[in-house]
């Protein structure tokens, strides 16, 4: 049987979809997939209501998959009963199978309606989707009236309840699908060979490999490093250098068409382990930019779909939690605030209210790539006016901690050409566990954290101490990272010599 899934990766690339149905077990997933997939669901439940009662033919077998017999039944059923609105409405024709998000009764016929939980600007992307919904119900029969995208308005902005007819976008994706839709017999019969088949298909890279899950296995075979590591290099750049037969580090210096400085050093430091580049001068300008009391500052952020504070957006960064190491002065201790919101509620008011009393105006603060919790102080600042001075402030005092790192200051080939903290602090630290992310419980990265953030509201009390706990451990490390970063700087600067590497 073809799925719409397995149809829609086959159009992508022929060996996703056969990597999906041969070996899945290859697939690695992101950190971030099942998070994506929850709010899927959520906004696929939201978007029911936009169309007022509906029936949802979803059923799951014994194993919990979804029975698609049993599905296809229920349709059938609800269709001749007249139901306006069905559900998961599945269809079923020699061997093509797809089940639509919702599926309405209109003028004679039936339209499709394909929910996505992105935003309009992704809309190009589910033509191949839909036209397969349209191909799979008119070879049964089904007179299909119209198909239409419904994603979410990214303009639409929080004022009062939730509005669904503003929230969401409709799009008629008719004519933007006719030419897929006049290929589609001729891919379909193609996929059904290709999943049929018992040995992988060859397939060249392409331009969505890097955020494919496959990737680790399609590339397996490369030399290490390779052309698909470079810093600072478009995916188009990298595949067109690969297809030239330039892929490992040694070809591309050899290549000689390596004309950016970073990723010449990149090549240069991976090739041989040459210590640590330090360019003591440039760091010294960066420090003497720093003053006491010395700030580190982070912030844990989440990106809700469906806006629940008020003047915001779909998708808008909403900071729930902050961390703060600071000096007062030269030699002294090193102390330690922070704060987290109490989950299922607006968190924005009280962290504000919060910073202003942890930061003192014009006190210098770090934030390793600034140009986020400058963002988030500036939004703060516009939402509440009164505290808008201060938080304006703290902004226009941030010093920015990756500066060293991204102009090249100080560099060894552990970083990998990235300047994340994440690739630096291993890099600078590389036998310290107390800097090791690994090591803590339950929250490892952002990612973690804005997804187990809004759960805790549902969460029994001695869960929800745990899940607490483990966030504000790490936003902790990832201010003491800082502060460690900014002590090898300082360290490295002291000595006399210029430029050196160690
Ligand atoms: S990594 Fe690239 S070639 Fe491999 S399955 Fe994914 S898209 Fe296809």
């Amino acid at each position: 049987m073809i799925s719409k899934s397995d149809y829609v990766a086959y159009r992508a690339c022929r060996k996703l979809a056969w990597l999906r149905k041969h070996h899945p077990e290859l697939a690695q997933e992101d950190e971030n997939a099942r998070s994506r997939m929850e709010t899927g669901e959520k906004i696929g439940e939201l978007a029911r209501r936009l169309f007022g009662e509906s029936v949802c033919v979803y059923t799951q077998d014994e194993q919990g998959r979804p029975d698609i017999r049993a599905m296809v039944e229920k349709t059938a059923d609800e269709m001749r009963k007249g139901t306006p609105v069905i559900c998961e409405a599945a269809f079923l024709h020699d061997g093509c199978y797809c089940a639509v998000d919702l599926l309405c009764r209109e003028n004679g016929g039936w339209a499709i309606y394909e929910v996505k939980s992105s935003t309009e600007a992704e809309q190009d992307r589910y033509s191949v989707d839909i036209a397969y919904q349209k191909y799979v119900l008119e070879s049964c029969g089904v007179p299909v009236t119209g198909c239409y995208l419904v994603c979410i308005n990214s303009q639409y902005v929080l004022q009062g309840e939730l509005d669904l007819q503003s929230f969401f976008k409709i799009t008629d994706l008719s004519e933007q699908m006719e030419d897929e839709y006049a290929a589609i017999p001729e891919e379909v019969k193609t996929t059904g060979a290709v999943l049929q088949q018992m040995d992988e298909p060859d397939e060249d890279l392409n331009v969505n490999c890097l955020n494919c899950a496959y990737w680790p296995y399609c590339s397996r075979n490369l030399p290490k490093p390779n052309v698909f590591d470079l810093y600072q290099m478009s995916m188009t750049e990298k595949l067109k250098r690969y297809r030239q037969h330039t892929i490992s580090f040694e070809e591309l210096l050899a290549s000689g068409t390596i004309k950016n400085d970073k990723q010449r050093r990149q090549i240069d430091f991976a090739l041989s382990d040459r210590g640590t580049w330090i360019d003591r001068k440039g760091i010294q300008a960066f420090l003497d930019t720093l003053s006491y009391p010395l700030y580190f500052l982070d912030f844990e952020t989440m990106q809700p779909a469906i806006p629940f504070c008020q003047g915001t957006r779909p998708y808008s960064q909403i900071p729930f939690q902050y961390s703060l190491h600071f000096i007062e002065q030269e030699g002294g201790p090193l102390e330690h605030r922070e704060y987290l919101a109490e989950s299922g509620t607006d968190p924005r008011r009280a962290l504000a209210e919060a910073l202003c009393r942890d930061i003192p105006m014009n006190v210098c603060v770090t934030a390793y790539n600034k140009a986020f919790e400058c963002t988030r102080l500036n939004e703060l600042a516009a939402t509440f006016p009164d505290l808008a001075e201060h938080l304006t402030n703290i902004s226009e005092n941030i010093r920015d901690l990756l500066t060293p790192f991204q102009k090249g200051y100080y560099y060894n080939r552990a970083m990998g050409g990235s300047f994340s903290i994440k690739s630096v602090l291993p890099a600078l630290y590389p036998d310290d566990p107390s800097l090791d992310y690994h090591q803590l419980e339950g929250v490892h990265n952002g990612g973690e954290a804005m997804s187990v953030f809004p759960k805790i509201k549902d969460m029994p009390p001695e869960e929800q101490k745990i899940a607490r706990q483990n966030l504000l451990r790490y936003c902790e490390l990832d201010t003491y990272a800082m502060v460690k970063v900014w002590e090898e700087l300082v360290r490295v600067s002291s000595a006399d010599e210029q430029n050196s590497i160690e």
